[in-house]
């Protein structure tokens, strides 16, 4: 897919007030300085589409752009737990899961790994939520440019063996990206232009 356009259209804390425009719609999520702005960046082929951070604790908002004006893709801040029963029960901050759950054009959410990282509890909690919610979603590892050819097997085979020592059967779709080196952008784009493809068959 070419990018011809991508423009930014809104963006609030507040999942009723994103756009209502019946087009499907990609969100990426991850832990902060996950790579997340550069990867929105690369795949844009823009330079500064998203905010690249440098710094945490970035403004919370869930940030609406149009791509090619017949997708959105969704910039969706950092996750994290809230803390929010007297047991000190952890949940998702509710905008975040609000966002999941209500958001019907939504075709799959991109959960970010950093590929250099053991799997991290919040990113496994997390992907187990959208699992248990039904909620369409791939992994895209970061930062590839990062690790060598062996290592950077070992470390995608090491994520993928504990995901199904878990709960799932099914260890789910993948890619492999570097924002640095352009790595995995046409996998990725490839697979948003089936999706929409599918999108458009069943709401013509
Ligand atoms: P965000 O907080 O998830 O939006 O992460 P950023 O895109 O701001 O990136 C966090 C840091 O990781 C920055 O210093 C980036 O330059 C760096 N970074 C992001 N992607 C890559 C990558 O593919 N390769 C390398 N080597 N560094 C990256």
């Amino acid at each position: 897919m070419q990018i011809k356009s991508a423009n930014f259209i809104i963006s609030n804390t507040d999942v009723a007030k994103c756009p209502n425009e019946l087009l499907p719609e990609y969100a990426f999520i991850g832990r902060s300085n996950v790579g997340k702005s550069s990867l929105i960046n690369m795949l844009t082929e823009r330079k500064s589409l998203a905010k690249i951070s440098g710094r945490p604790g970035k403004t919370q908002l869930i940030n609406h752009f149009k791509i090619n004006g017949n997708w959105f893709l969704v910039d969706l801040p950092g996750y994290g737990y809230a803390r929010v029963s007297k047991k000190s029960k952890k949940t998702f901050q509710k905008y975040i899961t609000d966002y999941f759950a209500k958001r019907e054009q939504l075709v799959c959410a991109f959960v970010l790994v950093d590929i250099r990282h053991e799997p991290q509890k919040i990113d496994l909690e997390f992907m187990e939520w959208l699992g248990g919610n039904a909620i369409p979603f791939c992994i895209i590892f970061t930062k590839a440019d990062k690790l060598k050819p062996k290592a950077l097997e070992r470390h995608v085979k090491a994520y993928l063996e504990q995901l199904l020592s878990g709960v799932w059967e099914d260890a789910p779709q993948y890619f492999v990206t570097s924002s640095s080196k352009g790595v995995g952008r046409d996998n990725v784009l490839n697979f948003i232009e089936n999706v929409n493809a599918d999108f458009f068959k069943q709401n013509p």
